[in-house]
Protein backbone atom coordinates (compact mmCIF):
# COMPACT_ATOMS: atom_id res chain seq x y z
CA UNK A 1 0.00 0.00 0.00
CA UNK A 2 1.34 3.35 -0.88
CA UNK A 3 0.94 6.55 1.22
CA UNK A 4 -1.87 9.13 0.68
CA UNK A 5 0.50 11.77 0.76
CA UNK A 6 3.84 10.84 -1.04
CA UNK A 7 3.31 7.89 -2.28
CA UNK A 8 6.46 5.99 -1.34
CA UNK A 9 4.98 2.12 -0.04
CA UNK A 10 4.23 2.31 3.50
CA UNK A 11 5.37 -0.53 6.02
CA UNK A 12 3.60 -2.37 7.95
CA UNK A 13 4.06 -3.62 11.53
CA UNK A 14 2.01 -4.60 14.36
CA UNK A 15 1.89 -2.14 17.56
CA UNK A 16 -0.07 -0.91 20.63
CA UNK A 17 -1.72 2.21 19.17
CA UNK A 18 -2.74 5.02 21.43
CA UNK A 19 -6.14 5.62 19.59
CA UNK A 20 -7.74 8.95 20.22
CA UNK A 21 -10.11 8.94 17.14
CA UNK A 22 -12.39 8.06 19.58
CA UNK A 23 -12.67 11.70 21.47
CA UNK A 24 -11.17 9.65 24.11
CA UNK A 25 -7.51 10.37 25.22
CA UNK A 26 -6.92 7.24 27.21
CA UNK A 27 -7.48 4.40 24.50
CA UNK A 28 -4.78 1.82 23.84
CA UNK A 29 -5.31 -0.29 21.16
CA UNK A 30 -2.87 -3.61 21.68
CA UNK A 31 -1.03 -5.12 19.00
CA UNK A 32 -3.01 -3.67 15.77
CA UNK A 33 -1.46 -2.63 12.35
CA UNK A 34 -0.52 0.18 12.03
CA UNK A 35 0.87 1.22 8.28
CA UNK A 36 3.73 3.82 8.91
CA UNK A 37 5.27 5.76 5.93
CA UNK A 38 9.16 6.00 5.96
CA UNK A 39 9.59 8.82 4.15
CA UNK A 40 6.78 11.65 5.20
CA UNK A 41 5.62 10.10 8.32
CA UNK A 42 2.12 9.31 7.50
CA UNK A 43 0.31 6.28 9.14
CA UNK A 44 -2.86 4.77 8.94
CA UNK A 45 -4.12 2.17 11.27
CA UNK A 46 -6.21 -0.70 10.75
CA UNK A 47 -9.02 -1.26 12.85
CA UNK A 48 -11.18 -4.63 12.63
CA UNK A 49 -14.43 -4.75 13.43
CA UNK A 50 -14.92 -1.42 14.75
CA UNK A 51 -18.32 -1.05 15.87
CA UNK A 52 -17.54 -4.00 18.05
CA UNK A 53 -15.15 -2.06 19.46
CA UNK A 54 -16.83 0.93 20.42
CA UNK A 55 -19.61 -1.12 22.11
CA UNK A 56 -17.17 -2.57 23.88
CA UNK A 57 -15.18 1.27 24.73
CA UNK A 58 -19.07 2.09 26.04
CA UNK A 59 -18.95 -0.88 28.33
CA UNK A 60 -16.29 -0.46 29.28
CA UNK A 61 -16.71 3.68 30.10
CA UNK A 62 -20.23 3.03 32.04
CA UNK A 63 -18.95 0.33 34.18
CA UNK A 64 -16.18 2.44 35.20
CA UNK A 65 -17.33 3.17 39.21
CA UNK A 66 -15.58 6.43 39.16
CA UNK A 67 -17.68 9.64 38.29
CA UNK A 68 -17.82 10.10 34.26
CA UNK A 69 -15.19 12.99 32.45
CA UNK A 70 -16.47 15.90 30.01
CA UNK A 71 -15.10 13.83 27.16
CA UNK A 72 -16.70 10.43 28.44
CA UNK A 73 -19.67 11.92 28.41
CA UNK A 74 -19.33 13.10 24.80
CA UNK A 75 -18.60 9.99 23.60
CA UNK A 76 -21.38 8.04 25.05
CA UNK A 77 -23.75 10.78 23.54
CA UNK A 78 -22.14 10.09 20.34
CA UNK A 79 -22.27 6.28 20.90
CA UNK A 80 -25.93 6.76 21.48
CA UNK A 81 -26.76 8.87 18.14
CA UNK A 82 -27.61 11.50 19.91
CA UNK A 83 -27.01 15.37 18.85
CA UNK A 84 -26.79 17.66 21.74
CA UNK A 85 -29.98 18.82 21.34
CA UNK A 86 -31.19 15.41 21.54
CA UNK A 87 -29.40 14.39 24.69
CA UNK A 88 -30.91 17.98 26.38
CA UNK A 89 -34.89 16.63 25.50
CA UNK A 90 -33.99 13.21 26.66
CA UNK A 91 -32.65 14.72 30.19
CA UNK A 92 -35.08 17.45 30.58
CA UNK A 93 -32.23 19.82 30.71
CA UNK A 94 -31.12 22.55 28.13
CA UNK A 95 -28.71 22.37 25.31
CA UNK A 96 -26.61 24.73 27.57
CA UNK A 97 -26.82 22.33 30.50
CA UNK A 98 -25.59 19.51 27.93
CA UNK A 99 -22.23 21.84 26.53
CA UNK A 100 -21.39 22.26 30.32
CA UNK A 101 -21.74 18.64 30.72
CA UNK A 102 -19.26 18.15 28.10
CA UNK A 103 -16.80 20.82 28.58
CA UNK A 104 -13.27 20.67 29.34
CA UNK A 105 -12.56 24.31 30.04
CA UNK A 106 -15.83 24.89 31.90
CA UNK A 107 -17.62 21.49 33.13
CA UNK A 108 -20.22 21.83 35.15
CA UNK A 109 -20.25 17.99 37.07
CA UNK A 110 -23.86 16.17 35.88
CA UNK A 111 -25.70 14.95 38.49
CA UNK A 112 -25.31 11.75 39.75
CA UNK A 113 -28.84 11.01 39.25
CA UNK A 114 -28.33 12.11 35.58
CA UNK A 115 -25.06 10.31 34.77
CA UNK A 116 -26.61 6.65 36.15
CA UNK A 117 -29.19 7.61 33.54
CA UNK A 118 -26.93 8.18 30.72
CA UNK A 119 -24.71 4.59 31.75
CA UNK A 120 -28.39 2.82 31.69
CA UNK A 121 -29.46 4.48 28.66
CA UNK A 122 -25.88 2.92 27.07
CA UNK A 123 -26.68 -0.53 29.04
CA UNK A 124 -29.59 -0.42 26.78
CA UNK A 125 -27.41 -0.59 23.67
CA UNK A 126 -29.82 -0.38 20.78
CA UNK A 127 -33.01 1.37 21.86
CA UNK A 128 -35.51 -1.23 23.18
CA UNK A 129 -38.55 -2.13 21.37
CA UNK A 130 -40.94 -1.92 24.74
CA UNK A 131 -39.30 1.49 25.70
CA UNK A 132 -37.37 3.56 22.99
CA UNK A 133 -34.91 5.85 24.88
CA UNK A 134 -36.51 8.65 22.61
CA UNK A 135 -39.79 8.37 25.06
CA UNK A 136 -37.76 9.87 27.26
CA UNK A 137 -38.34 13.31 26.09
CA UNK A 138 -41.83 12.87 26.18
CA UNK A 139 -42.33 13.32 29.97
CA UNK A 140 -43.99 15.99 30.76
CA UNK A 141 -42.38 17.45 34.21
CA UNK A 142 -45.23 19.93 34.42
CA UNK A 143 -48.07 17.03 34.32
CA UNK A 144 -49.24 16.45 38.02
CA UNK A 145 -48.05 12.86 39.65
CA UNK A 146 -51.43 11.35 40.42
CA UNK A 147 -51.44 7.99 38.55
CA UNK A 148 -54.37 7.27 36.08
CA UNK A 149 -55.81 3.86 35.22
CA UNK A 150 -54.29 1.77 33.45
CA UNK A 151 -55.84 -1.34 31.70
CA UNK A 152 -54.36 -4.80 30.42
CA UNK A 153 -55.97 -7.58 28.30
CA UNK A 154 -54.66 -10.91 28.56
CA UNK A 155 -54.43 -12.28 24.58
CA UNK A 156 -52.85 -15.18 23.17
CA UNK A 157 -49.70 -13.27 23.08
CA UNK A 158 -49.95 -12.41 26.23
CA UNK A 159 -51.16 -9.86 28.40
CA UNK A 160 -51.24 -6.29 26.82
CA UNK A 161 -51.85 -2.51 27.99
CA UNK A 162 -55.41 -1.83 26.91
CA UNK A 163 -57.49 1.56 26.28
CA UNK A 164 -59.03 2.23 29.56
ZN1 LIG B 1 4.45 9.51 2.89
Amino acid sequence: MKCPQCRTPMQSRRENYRWDASGLSNVVLIDVEVRRCPACGEHTVVIPRIEELHRTLAMAVISRPGRLAPQEIRFLRKWLGWSGQDFARHFGVTPTTVSRWESLEDPSPMGGTAERLLRLAVAHGQPAEQYPVSRLAEIDDSQDASPRLIAFKSSRGGWEQAAA
